[in-house]
């Protein structure tokens, strides 16, 4: 799969569309959910242009990888639930119904989030 470049998070990276921004650095953009799954919804992407999981694990750079990896664990922390927890998800592909084809980590927290996912046939 080829990367579109209006995507809609290519179009929040380039300022064109306003976003709740929670953390920003050289690799990585952080901002609220517009459709928030838990109290606290956070996606976190990469500054590059990366379709999916596998996308970025083949193409993405070690300072590219880390960066993003870090920027999680910071806006975790930033956001105060290094104690209380939290769930990190990404969706690669159709299984997942993945939506926006610009790789991106979901960050869930500031409630109990229940356990794993749904199990096939329920
Ligand atoms: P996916 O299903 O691709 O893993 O998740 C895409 C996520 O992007 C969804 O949770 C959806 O609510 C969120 N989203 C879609 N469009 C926008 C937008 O314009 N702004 C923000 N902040 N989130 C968006």
């Amino acid at each position: 799969m080829s990367y579109d470049p209006n995507n809609i998070f290519a179009r929040i990276l380039r300022g064109e569309i306003p976003c709740k921004k929670v953390y920003e650095d050289s690799h990585a953009l952080a901002f609220h959910d517009i459709n928030p799954q838990a109290r606290l919804h956070v996606l976190v992407i990469p500054k590059g242009a990366y379709v999916s999981w596998a996308d970025f694990a083949a193409r993405g750079s070690t300072e590219e990888i880390a960066g993003l990896v870090r920027a999680v664990g910071k806006v975790a922390t930033q956001l105060g639930l290094d104690a209380s927890g939290y769930r990190t998800l990404a969706n690669h592909g159709p299984d997942s119904h993945q939506e926006v084809p610009h790789f991106h980590i979901h960050v869930f927290g500031g409630q109990p989030l229940g356990r794993m996912i749904q199990p096939p046939g329920r």
